[in-house]
Formats: structure tokens, C-alpha cells, sequence
């Protein structure tokens, strides 16, 4: 995984085993019915994902260190037997690499696109940074599309600030202006150029730095966050995650995906199509319960228990303590509805709330 990039159909293959397991397919310890999108349980757990690793994106991290070894280390063993193999061996901008090579090769330039974004040429004498190709800092980045190739695609900033002449600039006069009199006071005549990397603040390359860039790129940071810090078992945060996404298995889900129940709640014994806000939130027998809780953790427990969601937004903005009352109270009303459906035994509000008193304490204590 970290020299070869893994075909599709391997990924695939391998995802379908993990989420198999993930869901308890063919085993009597889950349903087998996916409650998650796969791409969602692949997101890290800060953006309401399961954290699950994305193979795709770490395979990619872990290839990208090749490239950081050739470009920012190339006095290692390893680089140095590559770069013979390359034309442009002493410039930093795989993007003018021959790509001419083995599988391993053309791998590893696939990749060039996302490790020139990821880093930026730390100009000093200039004569190792190409001018057009590589990320030289201050935002300028004169990245040529096919159509509008350089004349002189291998001209170093060194070159370039000796004779501005060479630069033909057609779109990007103003910005080339605006670079050059950044640069021209500040070539160090013997030093050589180097390589930084941009996504962590060492400016060292690591894989988890590249991982982390490449699956939170573009995306929010998920509301409820702040769940996987609070003094519940791993149990309880996955199934707070699936009931924030509103995909757990109440009525109105079986209903969707065409799975025969019995309707009505198990909790009130109302007749009606239980669907978690009902379940949590509206049902008497829950209203009970919270009433009764609230009465140990007056502060903690929302006064008006409108819908799962907001109720949940609410705790994960509060203290961790806060939370972790309301999420295992949800998850002893989740294990008594299911107790009642699935083997028929039932508890009543007193019973309940002891035991969740007894939980949350051990909680405290051992998470
Ligand atoms: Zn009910």
C-alpha cells in the first residue's frame, strides 16, 4: 500500500469485507443492514464520521512520502538511484518529470499534482526552483495548462531574475511583476533551495498530516464533534453518530427500506409509527424518564426536549459531563425499546433510571 497505488477493484474488495463486518453481515451480533454510507463511516470522527480509514486517501499519503524523499532528501541512497533515472534530476518540480517508467513510477507522478500543492519551494539561490513549475511562495504559482506551455519550461528563478527577458508572461504580467520585486531582494547567493511541506506546521512531510489534508479537504467540521471526548463507551458514541444522522432503525426507517415490523411503541404502547423523535423525545414513557433524571441533574437536561437533533447540539455545546447523561439516558431508552421488541422482557421507569445512574457513574470513572 505504500509503494504501489491499489487498483479500484482491491479497495473495493477489501471495503466490502471491512463493511460486512462493520454491520454484522452474516453474523447473529448485527442486522447486516448499513446504516452509514460507506463514504460517511470513511470520514474522520471531527466530521461525523466513524473514523474509519479511507484506503484510497491513505494509500496516497503513504506514496506521497516517495516523492517528498526525492524532492526534499535528495542526497538519500534511495533518491539518489531515482533521480539518475529522471531527466530533470536536479530541479524540485516533479510536474516536468519524465513520466516514461515503471508502474511504480507512473504511480508516483500520478501523484504530482496533489504533492506540488502540498508544498512550497523555499527559494534562496533560486537554482534549483523552476520558475514555472513549482509552488515558490507569496501565492504565486504559474502553473501551465497544456495549452499554454512555457517556451522555456526548465527556467530556474535564478535564471529568471538575471534576465527577466526570458519570461514571457502573456496572462500573469502583473503578478510576474509583483514577484519578482518579492524575490530580487531576497536570493541568498550560497545557499541552496529546499522543499517545504504545507500542511502541518513543522513543515516536514508526514503521512497523517497528509492523510488528515486530504480527507477533511473542503469539508465542515461535523456539529457534533466534541462526542468522542465524552465519558462514554465507544458503543454508545457510534450509535449518538448513527441517531444524529437521523439512522437508526426505528419504524419509520423499516418502513423506508421495506422491513416488516410491528407498529406502535414498544415504550408507550401507543399505536403509532415510531420514529426517533418520538422515541426520545415525545413518548411519556421517555418523558417519564427525563423528568426523573432531570431531577438528579437539574442543569444538565434540556427543559424542552424538542427533536434528537437539537437536543443532542444542545449537550455537545455543554460541558462533557452534561453530555454524557443525556447520551446514556437516550441509550438505556434505545436498550429498553429494543428489549421489549426483541425479548419481550420490560423494565420500568424506576428500574431504568437506577441502572443509568449506576452506568453514568461507572462512566465517569472508567472512560
Ligand atoms: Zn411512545
Amino acid at each position: 500500500m505504500s509503494v504501489f497505488k491499489l487498483p479500484a477493484w482491491v479497495i473495493k474488495e477489501i471495503d466490502k469485507r471491512r463493511r460486512n463486518f462493520l454491520w454484522g453481515k452474516g453474523t447473529d451480533r448485527g442486522t447486516g443492514i448499513p446504516l452509514l454510507a460507506w463514504d460517511r463511516v470513511c470520514l474522520p470522527k471531527d466530521l461525523g464520521g466513524l473514523g474509519v480509514m479511507n484506503l484510497r486517501m491513505m494509500n496516497i499519503s503513504l506514496m506521497l512520502k516517495w516523492l517528498w524523499l526525492l524532492v526534499a532528501k535528495p542526497s538519500s541512497q534511495w533518491s539518489t538511484i531515482v533521480r539518475l533515472l529522471i531527466s530533470s534530476r536536479n530541479n524540485t518540480a516533479p510536474l516536468t518529470w519524465n513520466t516514461l517508467g515503471s508502474f511504480f513510477w507512473k504511480d508516483l507522478l500520478s501523484l504530482r499534482h496533489i504533492f506540488t500543492i502540498a508544498t512550497t519551494a523555499k527559494v534562496e539561490d533560486g537554482k534549483k526552483t523552476l520558475f514555472w513549475y513549482a509552488n515558490w511562495g507569496a501565492g504565486h504559482q504559474f502553473f501551465f495548462s497544456n495549452s499554454t506551455k512555457p517556451l522555456n519550461p526548465k527556467l530556474t528563478v535564478y535564471k529568471a531574475l538575471s534576465n527577466p527577458a526570458e519570461v514571457s508572461p502573456r496572462p500573469w504580467q502583473f503578478h510576474i511583476h509583483l514577484a519578482f520585486s518579492l524575490l530580487h531582494s531576497s536570493l541568498i547567493a550560497n545557499s541552496s533551495d529546499s522543499v517545504v511541506w504545507n500542511w502541518n506546521s513543522t513543515g516536514l512531510f508526514s503521512v497523517k498530516s497528509a492523510y488528515h489534508s486530504l480527507v477533511f479537504a473542503g469539508k465542515t467540521r461535523f456539529a457534533g464533534h466534541a462526542l468522542w471526548k465524552v465519558k462514554v463507551p465507544p458503543t454508545i458514541k457510534i450509535f449518538s453518530v448513527l441517531l444524529f444522522h437521523n439512522r437508526i432503525l426505528t419504524q419509520d426507517a423499516l418502513l423506508k427500506r421495506n422491513i416488516p415490523f410491528e407498529e406502535g411503541c414498544a415504550l408507550c404502547k401507543q399505536n403509532l409509527l415510531e420514529t426517533a423523535d418520538h422515541l426520545f423525545c415525545h413518548c411519556s414513557f421517555s418523558v417519564e424518564l427525563w423528568n426523573r433524571v432531570r431531577g438528579f441533574f437539574p442543569t444538565q437536561i434540556p427543559s424542552i426536549l424538542q427533536d434528537v437533533q437539537t437536543v443532542m447540539v444542545q449537550a455537545f455545546d455543554r460541558h462533557n459531563s452534561n453530555c454524557a447523561i443525556i447520551l446514556t439516558t437516550i441509550w438505556a431508552l434505545w436498550l429498553e425499546r429494543n428489549n421489549r421488541i426483541f425479548k419481550r422482557e420490560e423494565r420500568g421507569v424506576n428500574s431504568i433510571l437506577h441502572w443509568l445512574l449506576m452506568q453514568h457513574s461507572l462512566f465517569e470513572k472508567a472512560c
